[in-house]
């Protein structure tokens, strides 16, 4: 037997619950399907849960700090796992209720709780049940990916969803992988107490960033203890008693380490392997990830992917952007005379290590590539009085300039606040307004932000 809706949501991520929302309002009957936490990767596992304990580690890196700021506390300080997993469980927890409750109280949505599979083209099976529709929406996200090493399969591995589940310290956290994932819970870590080695195959971290960028991300990993080792690869795991032993190899120079817990943060994966889309006839590419046209269709009519699942993205706020293409283009404007598009969006993100960086648009390789005549300026944190104030130096800002149109091509804010004060740019960028807007801006006293302005009459070309 199968049940017949006008539209079927696989997956209830950031993509799929606003959706089903809208759908339902525009008076469709639709069935929403989650084979495991409502609110997927950013409520259970990802951004949420995170920032939460990035927050915990935070208080601890300022309580270890206390006297410089004039403040007496008995030292040593020391963190409560149990204490800090409760706060972030309660925080995720929260919004996990929230989803679901949100979708509950839906009319016309119906909740299924299971593994969805593609049985044909409108057709989905979940379990023994099948469902119909004419639309179907596809927002089933990612995974992290294991890595196939020797030996992986003896050691107790961690990723980022059972790092959520942790309540102890570990003794030596060995991360493997040195970008956005890995360094947010290796600085977290080594605020909570633990030593921390990150393992990266580049000879840089976070090596999409420019050099300078990831070259003072390193310098500020360092400062606090954690052992970076670059340009290293994994040869092969092992386990020791209670001990995982790493053994690496650098430049082709052997070596191992010992640690107690390993997390593994290489990268992500679509979760499409096993979504019977070719049942469907629903193309991916050789990473898996669905393939989408720029308002999201698949090449199946009838059929659109949105989150982390199409490769468009790979955040909350691309998967929520992608929630709002789909939406406008069906319900706003079926016709498509105004169809909003993918490729409208400026590339805008943040790593929440601490000073956090806020990124918009191209970065210095990005802008070269052009071969515009690009103008450049740069800040350094040292030469913030926000950033002075608060004992919170490291870093700096820099932006890149088109210098004929004087529009802004990209920027970053490796500093304190650096992933609010970003937005001032971001928003110029949309606007599609020369530089010298914000230029003549007023801007609040005493802010990150009111430094732009500044580094905006200080543009140099970019060499
Ligand atoms: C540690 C970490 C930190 C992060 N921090 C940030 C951050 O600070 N800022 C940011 O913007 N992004 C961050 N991200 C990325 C962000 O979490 C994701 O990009 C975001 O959650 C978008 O996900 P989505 O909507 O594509 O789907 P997801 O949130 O992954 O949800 C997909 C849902 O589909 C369900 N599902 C999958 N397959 C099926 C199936 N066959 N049947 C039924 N249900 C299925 C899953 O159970 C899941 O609930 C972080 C990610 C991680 C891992």
């Amino acid at each position: 037997m199968s049940v017949h809706y006008q539209a079927i949501v696989i997956g209830t991520g950031q993509a799929g619950p606003p959706l089903a929302k809208r759908l339902t309002a525009a008076g469709m009957t639709v069935a929403i399907i989650e084979r495991g936490l409502f609110g997927g990767t950013c409520v259970n596992t990802g951004c949420i849960p995170t920032k939460a304990m990035v927050a915990s580690a935070h208080a601890a890196r300022l309580a270890s700090r206390a006297a410089e700021y004039g403040v007496v506390m008995s030292p040593p300080v020391t963190v409560d796992m149990k204490q800090v997993k409760a706060r972030k469980d309660a925080i995720s927890g929260q919004s996990n209720k929230s989803v679901e409750s949100g979708l509950r109280n839906l009319a016309n949505c119906t909740i299924y709780q299971g593994h969805a599979r593609f049985e044909s083209a409108n057709e989905v099976s979940v379990g023994d049940l099948r469902l119909t529709a004419g639309k179907i929406f596809i927002n089933v996200g990612a995974r992290a990916v294991i890595p196939s090493i020797s030996g992986l399969d003896q050691v107790p591995y961690l990723t980022n969803s059972s790092m959520m589940h942790l309540d102890s310290l570990p003794r030596h956290l060995i991360i493997v992988g040195g970008s956005y994932i890995g360094l947010e819970f290796g600085q977290m870590f080594r605020r909570f107490g633990s030593q921390v080695t990150i393992i990266e195959t580049g000879q840089r971290l976070i090596a999409r960033e420019d050099e300078d960028v990831s070259s003072a991300i390193l310098d500020i990993l360092q400062r606090e203890g954690i052992e970076v080792r670059l340009g290293t690869k994994c040869k092969s795991f092992a386990r020791q008693g209670d001990e995982s032993i790493v053994s690496m190899d650098t430049a082709g120079a052997n070596s191992e380490i010992r640690g107690s817990h390993v997390l593994l943060a290489v990268g992500r994966r679509p979760n499409t392997d096993d979504l019977g889309l070719d049942k469907a006839g629903v193309a991916v590419d050789a990473h898996g990830y669905i393939q989408v046209d720029d308002q999201l269709r698949t090449n199946v009519p009838g059929i659109w992917a949105m989150g982390d699942c199409n490769g468009k993205g790979g955040f909350t706020h691309t998967s929520y952007n992608d929630f709002e293409i789909v939406a406008a283009n069906l319900l706003d404007d079926p016709l498509g005379d105004q169809p909003r598009k993918v490729s409208d969006r400026i590339p805008a993100y943040a790593l929440y290590i601490d000073p956090p960086l806020g990124r918009a648009g191209m970065n210095e390789t990005q802008a070269r590539a052009t071969k515009r005549k690009v103008l450049k300026g740069l800040r350094p944190m040292t030469k913030v009085g926000r950033a002075v104030e608060k004992g919170e130096t490291l870093g700096f800002m820099k932006v890149l300039i088109d210098a004929d149109s004087q529009r802004i091509m990209g920027a970053a804010i490796l500093g304190t606040g650096g992933d609010e004060a970003i937005h001032s740019i971001l928003d110029v960028m949309y606007a599609d307004r020369p530089y010298t807007v914000i230029q003549r801006a007023m801007h609040i006293h005493p802010t990150v932000s009111e430094l732009i302005p500044t580094m905006l009459g200080e543009l140099r070309p970019l060499q």
